[in-house]
């Protein structure tokens, strides 16, 4: 029985191979089997400490009342206060909020950043209601989560459908319900928020930029170079539409996009900053001038260097693998690849540098926000910038090193340099009582 069996097995967990919470814990256990983890750390990591699931009613505009469905679930805090984003989707359900929680996990440890994993969401399409409306959900929402948030104890963030605008009424709603002799410290209970309202310089691009300071620092060893890079991506959201503008600025060429109304190339590359504009006075790629409309498979089969999915879970699916025609994938969003294809993408010496990796800027300039907001600071732009550079070049070294001594793929490497942080602090400070 393999090792991530047995926990499932003693914590009867249904072991069910198509379900993203246990696949996540499958290859974070797996990762802790190479580096020879303690058996217990596997128990603690193998579930969150916290689940929370809340249902609280909004009035909508014309009258009527509908009930919502909230999440937030904290996955581990050896290492700090719990932090990871706000999610507003359709489709939230518990178990991927669970394995996001645990990937936050991965990244504050890889990154060693001072907090632990945890995330949130609320089924709901924002897209469908009005600002009045989403106001009023937010408030509900953070009214309903009550002191299971808070600046010392867990830190949401902006994700998929949530913003810098909703992150500040979130803290608002926070700060109005709290003591008002520590009111202004409250602001500290999201990240994200607007840079009038304590946010930080550079958080809004802050997930792209770090993707590609991560570049910079990986490319060259595997015989690739940003100004020759030629890219195709999943989504052109916040995580998107920058990365796609940072590259760009460095002479990669953008050659396709996807989203969630279908996909767009042109033969000498699409240009990023026009595209974002567009996006954002349309909500979607569709209908941009300088480019051709073409079909799923088209873009899944486009000859590219690097794919890079920045949209939502499990998009590429095995066979979407098989039509792949690129070196490497580069993932901005957070599992994009099902188990399997990645197994098979591996297999055919398909690159896969991991999100724990890539997509950790945003949460390193959440960092830099809490750490602003609790001195009353604010720094600049070239700070937050070097900064950020700094850590996640050597969090990209520690993951190229853990490759090496292992002999094993970025992601298990990824997660091995994680559980080791956090197996040290578990060895340093004992498990209570
Ligand atoms: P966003 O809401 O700003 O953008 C999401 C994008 O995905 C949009 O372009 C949308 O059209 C596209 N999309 C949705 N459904 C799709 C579908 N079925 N097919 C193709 N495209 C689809 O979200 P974001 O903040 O850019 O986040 C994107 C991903 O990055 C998420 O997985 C999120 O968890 C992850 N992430 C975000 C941050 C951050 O700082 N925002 C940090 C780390 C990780």
């Amino acid at each position: 029985m393999s090792v991530s069996a047995e926990v499932f097995d003693e914590l009867k967990l249904r072991a069910d191979a198509d379900n993203i919470y246990v696949q996540v814990v499958t290859s974070v256990l797996d990762a802790g089997e190479l580096i020879g983890v303690p058996h217990r750390l596997r128990l603690i990591l193998a579930q969150p400490k916290n689940e929370l699931m809340v249902h609280f009613p909004v009035e909508m505009d014309d009258g009527h009342h509908r009930l919502f469905k909230g999440y937030r679930v904290q996955h581990n805090n050896v290492l700090g206060p719990y932090k990871g984003g706000i999610r507003f989707h359709p489709d939230v359900h518990l178990d991927d909020i669970k394995a996001l929680s645990v990937l936050m996990t991965m990244k504050c440890a890889l990154v060693q950043l001072p907090f632990g994993g945890g995330k949130g969401g609320v089924q709901v399409d924002p897209h469908s209601l009005s600002e009045n409306e989403l106001r009023r959900l937010t408030r509900r929402f953070t009214s309903a989560l009550g002191t299971n948030i808070g600046p010392d104890f867990d830190i949401p963030a902006p994700d998929l459908g949530s913003d810098a605008r909703i992150m500040a009424w979130m803290a608002d709603t926070y700060m109005n319900l709290r003591d008002p002799n520590r009111r202004l410290a409250g602001r500290g209970v999201v990240t994200g928020k607007p840079l009038d309202f304590g946010g930080s310089q550079g958080r809004e691009k802050a997930t792209g930029q770090g993707l590609v300071y991560v570049l910079e620092e990986m490319l060259p060893a595997m015989g690739f170079n940003l100004q020759s890079l030629s890219f195709s991506l999943i989504g052109y959201g916040n995580v998107g539409s920058w990365t796609a503008r940072l590259l760009a600025e460095r002479g990669a060429t953008l050659c396709a996009v996807m989203d969630h109304k279908g996909a767009i190339a042109h033969k000498d590359g699409l240009d990023a900053d026009a595209l974002a504009d567009h996006v954002r006075e349309t909500g979607s790629v569709q209908g941009f001038a300088a480019a051709r409309k073409i079909s799923a498979d088209e873009f899944y089969s486009m000859e590219v260097d690097a794919l890079i999915p920045a949209a939502l879970e499990k998009m590429v699916t095995l066979e979407r693998a098989h039509q792949l025609r690129c070196k490497m994938v580069v993932e901005a969003a957070n599992a994009p690849l099902s188990p399997a294809a990645e197994r098979y993408l591996l297999d055919q010496g398909v690159g896969i540098l991991p999100a724990v990796l890539c997509n950790a800027g945003g949460v390193t300039v959440s960092y830099f926000e809490w750490k602003q907001n609790r001195q009353d600071e604010a720094w600049d732009l070239d700070v937050v910038d070097s900064q950020l550079q700094k850590l996640l070049v050597r969090a990209a070294r520690r993951v190229v090193n853990f490759a090496g001594e292992y002999g094993t793929d970025m992601r298990t490497a990824a997660y091995g340099a994680a559980l080791k942080h956090i197996n040290d602090v578990y060895t340093i400070r004992g498990i209570f009582p």
